[in-house]
């Protein structure tokens, strides 16, 4: 492949997770601190760019397709919050076919119409569904897309099951070219042990959290207005947030191969967060989870 233009990143999640509205965030901070900016939407429910582009209407790559006629950058992209380049690779008609085909179809689209060399991005951000890494949904961390990807959690067993996936992912590409784990986006923390939840699988993974962010009704009201938090409440403690792990990812180099649990011991470490929590909100120390 040639070189490539930009920083390609992926982030990555189980559904409903937060991972649109975190990328978006992202993605907006970084247009705000001057830099250009595309991102990609890598699922099917074709929703990653709304809160950039105030919930306009945006034909999906595998839409346009779709209709057969010869697609132009326009078809398929809009400009958004400080010039994000806003595309969504689209899904397939339910019922019938792959929901990953529509990334590989996106990105072979894309570097047809040799976008990277005419929109010269400095970043480029793929938000991808992460509830199971087929193969459609490997394609941003397989075949050298992306060299970095992060993977939006909670403390949540499924969010993190989720997360663990994609590591047993990563260390299977990392190999023949695929991408690195750049880290883990704790989001949506709301009890005092959410974010040990999350240190200690990091942790356990040889892996690192690289933010946090609270479960915050800025979130819920800008999404209302179809903005980002950036744009609709700039001054808020949550913008600071994500211009921090904004800042973060970009200069991040610290990337490695994650070291996955395997399903007994998964199992096992969710089950000891299970007595520590039933401690923590009995203050009974050292009754066995079977009390409960
Ligand atoms: P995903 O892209 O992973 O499917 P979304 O980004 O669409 O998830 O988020 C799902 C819902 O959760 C949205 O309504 C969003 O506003 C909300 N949400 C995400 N993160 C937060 C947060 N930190 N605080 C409050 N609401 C959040
Ligand atoms: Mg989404």
């Amino acid at each position: 492949m040639s070189e490539k233009i930009g920083k390609h990143i992926a982030i990555y999640g189980k559904g409903g997770i937060g991972k649109s509205t975190t990328t978006s965030n992202i993605s907006a901070a970084l247009a705000e601190a001057g830099y250009k900016v595309i991102q990609i939407g890598c699922d099917p429910k074709s929703d990653s760019t709304n809160t950039l582009r105030g919930n306009t209407y945006l034909p999906t790559v595998l839409d346009s397709l779709r209709d057969g006629k010869k697609i132009h950058l326009d078809d398929i992209s809009v400009k958004g919050f400080s010039g994000v380049l806003c595309i969504e690779s689209g899904g397939p008609v339910p019922g019938v076919g792959c929901a990953g085909r529509g990334i590989n179809a996106a990105v072979n689209l894309l570097q047809e119409l040799n976008l990277f060399e005419e929109f010269k991005p400095d970043y480029v951000l793929y938000d991808v569904l992460g509830d199971v890494v087929c193969g459609g949904f490997a394609v941003p961390i397989r075949d050298g897309i992306t060299d970095r990807a992060y993977v939006v959690s909670s403390s949540d067993f499924m969010a993190i099951y989720a997360a663990n996936n994609l590591f047993k992912a990563i260390q299977k590409y990392e190999p023949s070219g695929g991408a690195k784990l750049g880290g883990v986006i704790g989001n949506g923390l709301t009890a005092v042990y959410s974010q040990a939840i999350i240190d200690d699988f990091t942790k356990k993974t040889g892996t690192k959290a690289v933010g946090y962010v609270p479960r915050s009704l800025v979130v819920s009201q800008s999404e209302l207005y179809g903005k980002t938090v950036i744009e609709a409440n700039p001054e808020s403690e949550h913008a600071n947030i994500y211009r921090s792990l904004a800042k973060y990812i970009a200069e991040n180099e610290d990337l490695v191969v994650p070291n996955p649990l395997g399903a007994a011991e998964l199992r096992d470490w969710a089950r000891e967060w299970g007595d520590k929590i039933y401690q923590i909100e009995s203050g009974v120390v050292g009754e066995p989870a079977e009390a409960i």
